[in-house]
C-alpha cells in the first residue's frame, strides 16, 4: 500500500465500526482526516478552567481537580447515586451519576480520587442552583498510564483538547488519533512540502508535525509542529493562486488601448470637478491593463465618496473608444437606477449618442432590471445587442439572463465583496472571450486579506478623497443614560432648526420581528429576491444579550413624536416592507426636509445620497458590524457640512462589541476599520468560511497574525510555479490543492 491509500483509508477499517461512527459525526471518514483534525488548544495538567464561567446549557469540557466523592443510595428513586465535587481551586462543579447498582458507581469512584486532575465534559445543569454535569465524560489524567514513571510522565504533557462532539469526548478522539498515528512512517504521508523548501527554512517533516501536535511532550513540540503545518496552509493556498494567476495570464481578451481624442478626452473637458490625484494615477493603472491582450482583473478600493464612479466611467468609455462595450453591475435594482441618472449627468450630451445635435463620438447608456416594463427592456436588449449602446447598467442577473452584446470589452462590478467571480462564471459558460473586469468596493479589503485571498487580483486604491468635504465626528452615547439621551435629542432639534437632516437608525422594524431571533444580525427584507447587498458581518456573538428589547423603527418614530424636544417635527420611517411607493415618498420628504428626521433601518445603508444629512444616530449600534457602522456613517458628511454619528449602545466597557464603537470612533479609515474587524473577528476572519467549508481546508491560517508567514509563502509558490508550472517535481503539493481546495474551492478563494 503506498501513502496516500494509507491516508485514505477508511476509519471504520482502521478503528472498526463503532469508533468510527462516532468520529463520523465530526465528519471525518479517513485517516487523514482524523489526522487533520488538530487539537484546538492544549491543556496543562496544572491548569484549572475558571468554573465561575460556566454557563448553563453550555456544553464544556473542563479541567479541574476532583475534591470529593460520595456514594449514596436513593430511599425514594431505587438506585444509587455518586456525587463529586471537582474544582477550579476557587469554585466547584458537581458531577452527578445515576445507577441501578452501587457497583458501577464504585467504578466511578475509584477512579475519581480526591486530589487527581481531569477533564470532565458535559453539559452544564443546574440543580438547586449549583453548577452540575450529570454522568459526564472524564478522563483522569496519568490513569491509563502502564506505570508510575509512564503515569509522572503523562502528568506533565500538555494535553491535547480537540474540537469534539457531545458524542465523542476529546480524548476518545486523542486515543483514535494516537492509533492510526503510531504504525504510520514517513512514507505513509507524502509531505506538500517539497524537501527542498523544507530544508532551507528547517521544517520537520509532516509526519513529524503531526505527531507533534497530536502527541507532544512539551509545548515548544506543539508549536514547531503548528508552525510547520501553517506554513503547508499558507504554501497550498499560494501556490493555487500562483497557478491560478498563471492560467489567467495564458488567456486572450481584446486590447483596449486609449484613443487621443475619444470620449473620454471628451468627458475630462466637462467635468465640473478636477481629479484627484489618486483618481488620476488609479485611472492610469487601468488605462494600460485595458491596453493589454490578458484579461484584467482589477479590484478597485475606495471608501465611501471616494469617487470610484467616475474613475469606473473613463475605464468604460476607453473600451467604447476602441470599439467595445461594458457593462455596470449594480447589487440593487435601486443602485443599478441611481447609477444610470449619474452616469448621465457626468456625461451629459455625451450619452445622446445618435441623437439629433449629439456629440459624434456619443455613446448611449441602456438600463437593464428585471422590473422594468417589457417595452423598456425591448429597447435595452436590442442596444445592447447591436452596439448602440455602449455602457450597459443592470443587476449581477444580468450577464446570467443571456443578455447579448455585440462586443464586450468591460465589466465593471459595483460595491460587493464576491470579486467578481459569479460574473467570470456567468461569462465563461457564455463562452464569450474573456472582458476585462474592474470590481469596486467601499468596503476596504485590507492589505493582508486582498493579498491572502485574492492574491491574483490586482488592486488599485482610491486613497484620497474629493476635496472640500467635511468630516465626521462619532461618539458613543451610553443607552441607559437619561441626561445624554435628552442631549441627544436637543443636538438633533438643533439640527433640524438649521435645516438639516438626521437618521435615527434601529436594528428592527417592529416589535414582532423579535420572533426573528434577537441573536440573528440585524437584516432586512430585501427589496426583491437577490436585490440583498452582500456584506461582510460581524456575527454579533457578542453583543449583550437583549434582555432590554432592541429599539425598533416603528417603537422609536413614536417615542420620537412624544419627545418634547422634538415638538412639531415631522418624524419619517423607511423600512425593507414598506411598498417601493411608500419608501419613495418616505425619501422625497426627508430630501426636501418635509420629514426631516428619518427613522429607519438599514435600507439607507449604501448609496443613499442627501447631502443635507448631517446626523446619524445608530441605536443599540454593538448590534451592527464595524463594516455596516462604517457604510451607514457615510451617509453623513456628504457635502461641506460636518458630519455627526452618534453610536447609542448598551455594551460594557471592555467589551469586544465596545471595542468595535470605539474603533468607530476613533477613525474614520475605512482601511484600519476594516483591519480591526478582523482582529476582533474571534475564530476568525474572512477565510472563515472556508475553514467550515468541511473537511481538508484551512484550519490554522489566520489572514492578519500570519501576514508574514503568508508573504513568505507567496514568494516561494511563486518561484515553484515559475520553475515547475505543473507541479510535476511536487506531486504532494499538486495533490493537496486539489485535495484542500476541489476546484469548487479554489473558485472559493476569490469569493470571500
Ligand atoms: P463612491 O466612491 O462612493 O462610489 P461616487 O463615485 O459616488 O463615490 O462619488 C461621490 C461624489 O463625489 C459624487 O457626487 C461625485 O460626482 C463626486 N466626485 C467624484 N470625484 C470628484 C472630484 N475629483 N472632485 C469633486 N467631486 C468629485
Ligand atoms: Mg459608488
Amino acid at each position: 500500500m503506498n501513502g496516500a491509500d494509507r491516508l485514505a483509508e477508511p476509519l471504520s477499517r482502521v478503528l472498526g465500526a463503532r469508533t468510527a461512527g462516532g468520529l463520523a459525526k465530526l465528519g471525518l471518514e479517513t485517516v487523514e482526516d482524523l489526522l487533520r483534525h488538530y487539537p484546538r488548544r492544549y491543556g496543562s495538567p496544572g491548569e484549572r478552567t475558571d468554573m465561575s464561567a460556566l454557563t448553563v446549557g453550555e456544553h464544556v469540557t473542563v479541567m479541574a481537580e476532583v475534591r470529593s466523592t460520595q456514594v449514596r443510595s436513593m430511599r425514594s428513586r431505587g438506585g444509587a447515586m455518586l456525587e463529586a465535587i471537582v474544582t477550579d481551586g476557587h469554585h466547584t462543579l458537581q458531577l452527578t451519576f445515576f445507577a441501578k447498582r452501587a457497583g458501577v458507581l464504585r467504578m466511578h469512584e475509584s477512579k475519581l480520587k480526591p486530589g487527581s486532575t481531569g477533564l470532565f465534559t458535559g453539559t452544564v445543569g443546574d440543580y438547586r442552583g449549583r453548577r452540575q454535569l450529570t454522568h459526564p465524560d472524564y478522563l483522569i489524567v496519568g490513569v491509563d498510564a502502564a506505570d508510575e514513571a509512564e503515569a509522572v510522565l503523562e502528568a506533565s504533557r500538555p494535553i491535547p483538547i480537540y474540537p469534539a462532539a457531545a458524542a465523542v469526548p476529546t480524548w476518545r478522539i486523542g486515543r483514535s488519533v494516537r492509533t492510526v498515528l503510531d504504525p504510520l512512517t514517513d512514507e505513509d504521508v507524502p509531505d506538500p512540502i517539497p524537501a527542498g523548501i523544507r530544508a532551507e527554512r528547517s521544517l520537520p517533516t509532516l509526519l513529524e508535525a503531526l505527531r507533534a501536535v497530536h502527541v507532544p511532550e512539551r509545548e515548544q513540540d506543539w508549536e514547531r509542529g503548528q508552525d510547520r503545518l501553517r506554513f503547508e496552509e499558507a504554501l497550498v493556498l499560494q501556490t493555487a493562486l500562483a497557478r491560478r494567476r498563471a492560467a489567467r495570464e495564458d488567456l486572450a481578451a481584446t486590447p483596449r488601448p486609449p484613443v487621443v481624442d475619444g470620449l473620454v478626452a471628451a468627458l475630462d473637458a466637462s467635468l465640473p470637478f478636477t481629479l484627484t490625484p489618486a483618481q488620476e494615477s488609479v485611472g492610469r493603472e487601468i488605462a494600460e491593463s485595458l491596453s493589454g491582450a490578458t484579461p484584467m482583473m482589477r479590484l478597485l478600493q475606495g471608501d465611501v465618496g471616494a469617487g470610484k464612479t467616475v474613475v469606473a466611467l473613463r475605464a468604460m468609455l476607453q473600451v467604447v473608444d476602441a470599439g467595445g462595450q461594458a457593462a455596470l453591475l449594480a447589487p440593487t435594482e435601486v443602485l443599478a437606477a441611481q447609477h444610470l441618472r449619474s452616469l448621465e449627468q457626468l456625461l451629459g450630451p455625451l450619452a445622446h449618442g445618435g441623437m439629433l445635435g449629439g456629440d459624434a463620438r456619443a455613446t448611449r447608456v441602456a438600463l437593464l432590471t428585471g422590473s422594468q416594463g417589457s417595452a423598456a427592456r425591448r429597447q435595452a436588449l436590442g442596444e445592447a445587442a447591436s452596439g448602440a449602446a455602449g455602457i450597459v447598467v443592470g443587476t449581477h442577473a444580468l450577464l446570467s439572463e443571456g443578455v447579448q452584446f455585440a462586443d464586450l470589452g468591460l465589466v465593471v462590478v459595483d460595491e460587493q465583496h464576491r470579486f467578481g467571480v459569479e460574473q467570470r462564471d456567468a461569462l465563461r459558460a457564455r463562452g464569450d472571450r474573456p472582458p476585462h473586469m474592474l470590481v469596486m468596493t467601499a468596503t476596504p479589503i485590507p492589505r493582508t486579506v486582498a493579498m491572502t485571498v485574492f492574491g491574483d487580483l490586482e488592486t488599485s486604491t482610491l486613497s484620497d478623497r474629493p476635496p472640500g468635504r467635511a468630516e465626521t465626528v462619532t461618539h458613543i452615547v451610553p443607552a441607559d443614560n437619561a441626561a445624554w439621551l435628552a442631549r441627544t435629542w436637543q443636538r438633533v432639534r438643533e439640527e433640524v432648526d438649521q435645516g438639516r437632516r438626521v437618521y435615527v437608525v434601529c436594528p428592527r422594524i417592529d416589535a414582532d420581528e423579535q420572533a426573528r431571533g434577537e441573536d440573528a444580525p440585524p437584516t432586512e427584507p430585501a427589496d426583491a429576491p437577490g436585490d440583498e447587498p452582500f456584506t461582510l458581518e460581524w456575527d454579533g456573538d457578542d453583543a449583550p444579550a437583549a434582555s432590554v428589547p432592541l429599539a425598533s423603527v416603528t417603537e422609536t418614530a413614536a417615542m420620537l413624536a412624544d419627545r418634547p424636544e422634538l415638538a412639531g417635527v415631522r418624524i419619517g420611517r423607511l423600512h425593507g416592507r414598506l411598498a417601493a411607493d411608500a419608501k419613495d415618498a418616505a425619501m422625497a420628504a426627508f430630501a426636501s426636509g418635509e420629514a426631516p428626521v428619518m427613522v429607519s433601518t438599514t435600507v439607507i445603508e449604501v448609496g443613499v445620497d442627501v447631502p443635507q444629512a448631517t446626523v446619524m444616530i445608530v441605536l443599540d449600534a454593538e448590534r451592527f458590524g464595524i463594516s455596516q457602522l462604517h457604510q451607514l456613517r457615510g451617509r453623513v458628511g456628504r457635502s461641506t457640512l460636518p458630519g455627526l454619528c452618534l453610536l447609542v449602545s448598551r455594551a460594557e466597557p471592555g467589551s469586544v462589541s465596545r471595542e468595535r464603537l470605539e474603533a468607530l470612533a476613533s477613525t474614520t479609515d475605512g482601511f484600519a476599520l476594516a483591519e480591526k474587524d478582523l482582529e476582533l473577528r474571534r475564530e476568525g476572519d474572512v477565510l472563515g468560511a472556508a475553514q467550515s467549508g468541511g473537511r481538508n481546508s484551512l484550519r490554522l491560517l489566520r489572514v492578519v497574525r500570519d501576514a508574514t508567514l503568508i508573504d513568505q509563502a507567496r514568494l516561494v509558490a511563486r518561484d515553484l510555479v515559475a520553475a515547475d508550472p505543473r507541479l510535476e517535481t511536487a506531486p504532494a503539493l499538486a495533490s493537496a490543492i486539489s485535495l484542500w481546495l476541489g476546484p469548487e474551492r479554489e473558485d472559493f478563494l476569490e469569493r470571500g
